[in-house]
């Protein structure tokens, strides 16, 4: 017998049909003798609609108010899941985030799980119960409802899936797994039936958006095995695993986009001790996260200056222009620019640890689709390129290409 998590989302249990649906998956794999958890995101659309209604009443609301009014929407869909399984004679139980005892710190609104205690749980598989969970959200120490940030319930799935030591965590969406590049933009995209977590914590960060990345970070830490598959189909998706298992003997797996960062550089920043600092911290206190940083060695006779460049999620890109031109006047530096028509194209692969070269390929590849490079970062097992914008669907087809990722 073995206990099994599974996660739906939001268009999985879009409507009452379709909670009958996934109620009916749920019990046939209940039947094949396995225990059987079940984590449900609100259905489509719940959680937008109670945050603008939150920002009805309040320009910015509350954060703790906020936390007790977007929880409910997972209340309504796993207690419609409990009433879906009892119309079909079989036993289950809606559980809430207190209830399953997932206590998180004190951060409203995304905050992260610091343990999880699954006796209740437990008990109720213990009576051959479908145990249907309220995703997105825990409690904290004081004892009030928290929720875990957009896309909260992956990794409440994910958590349980660790506390309760399941064989596997199946995540139901509406893709079929994990993709060679998003299937929108190259028809010769490829499912993948493997892939490690690191690869997917790259891919993830770089654009894919199939899973929460917090989820993966969490899996990999816990070694929790995961299967992304559609909630419509039967067919295998892919298996986030470690990497031994992972491995498919190719350099790079995968080709990821993100249209979704904008470009500051100040140039002429003054080149001695504490700049970047000073720039980055004030980016930072403003809870700005910056992603790609590129700093130039100094030049010219004075010697004294170099340009520095950052990329930053394009909804704080107006801000972070607004502190960063008050932070160059401060410093001296001369000029600040800005651009939020770019892309970042990334190339991820565990390959590229043991093989040279594939950074060449990849720029080569661009060069000779005359597409210009305008930054570059490498981490072990990713390379991103920040390009113009209007190219991506050209570099995204041409790389995928290059490094035969079809095949
Ligand atoms: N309902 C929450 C959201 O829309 C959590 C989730 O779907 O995972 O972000
Ligand atoms: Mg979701």
């Amino acid at each position: 017998m073995a206990l099994i998590v599974q996660k739906y989302g939001g268009t999985s249990v879009g409507s009452i049909e379709l909670i009958r649906r996934v109620a009916d998956k749920v019990i046939a794999r209940q039947h094949q003798g396995n225990q059987m958890v079940v984590v449900l995101s609100a259905m489509a659309g719940e959680t937008d609609r109670l945050l603008r209604l939150a920002h009805e009443m309040s320009p910015e609301p509350n954060l703790r108010e906020v936390d007790v009014l977007i929880s409910t929407g997972e209340q309504q869909s796993v207690a419609l899941f409990g009433l879906a399984c009892q119309a079909k004679g079989v036993e289950a139980v809606s559980i809430l985030g207190f209830q399953a005892r997932i206590e998180t710190d004190e951060f409203h609104g995304r905050s992260c799980i610091t343990g999880i205690d699954p006796v209740r749980i437990q008990n109720e598989l213990d009576q051959n119960r479908i145990v249907v969970v309220a995703g997105f959200q825990g409690i904290n120490g004081s004892g009030d409802v928290t929720t875990l940030g957009r896309g909260g319930s992956d990794t409440t799935a994910v958590a349980l899936a660790s506390a309760l030591k399941a064989e596997v965590c199946e995540i139901f969406t509406d893709v079929d797994g994990v993709y060679t590049t998003d299937p929108h933009l190259h028809p010769k995209a490829r499912k993948m039936r493997h892939v490690s977590y690191e690869e997917m914590l790259e891919l993830s960060s770089a654009g894919a958006k199939v899973m929460e990345t917090r989820s993966i970070e969490f899996a990999m830490r816990y070694g929790v095995r995961i299967h992304v598959r559609h909630s419509q189909k039967d067919e295998i998706g892919t298996i986030i695993s470690e990497e031994e298992e992972a491995m498919e003997d190719r350099i790079v797996s995968g080709v990821a986009y993100n249209k979704n960062e904008a470009r500051i550089t100040v140039l002429k920043v003054p080149d001695m001790p504490g700049m970047a600092a000073k720039i980055l911290g004030a980016v930072s206190d403003a809870g700005i996260v910056v992603d790609m940083i590129i700093q130039n060695t100094s030049a010219g006779q004075e010697g004294r200056n170099t340009d520095f460049s950052f990329t930053v999620p394009q909804t704080d890109f107006q801000q972070a222009m607004a502190l960063i031109t008050q932070v160059a006047e401060e410093i001296g530096a001369e000029r600040v620019l800005g651009d939020d028509n770019i892309a970042k194209i990334s190339i991820v692969g565990v390959g590229m640890r043991t093989h040279a070269g594939v950074a060449t390929k990849m720029f080569q590849t661009l060069a000779n689709e005359g597409i210009n490079i305008r930054m570059i970062s490498t981490s072990e097992i990713k390379i991103s390129c920040v390009i113009t914008q209007k190219y991506t669907e050209l570099a995204v087809r041409a790389l995928h290409d290059a490094f035969e990722l079809d095949k």
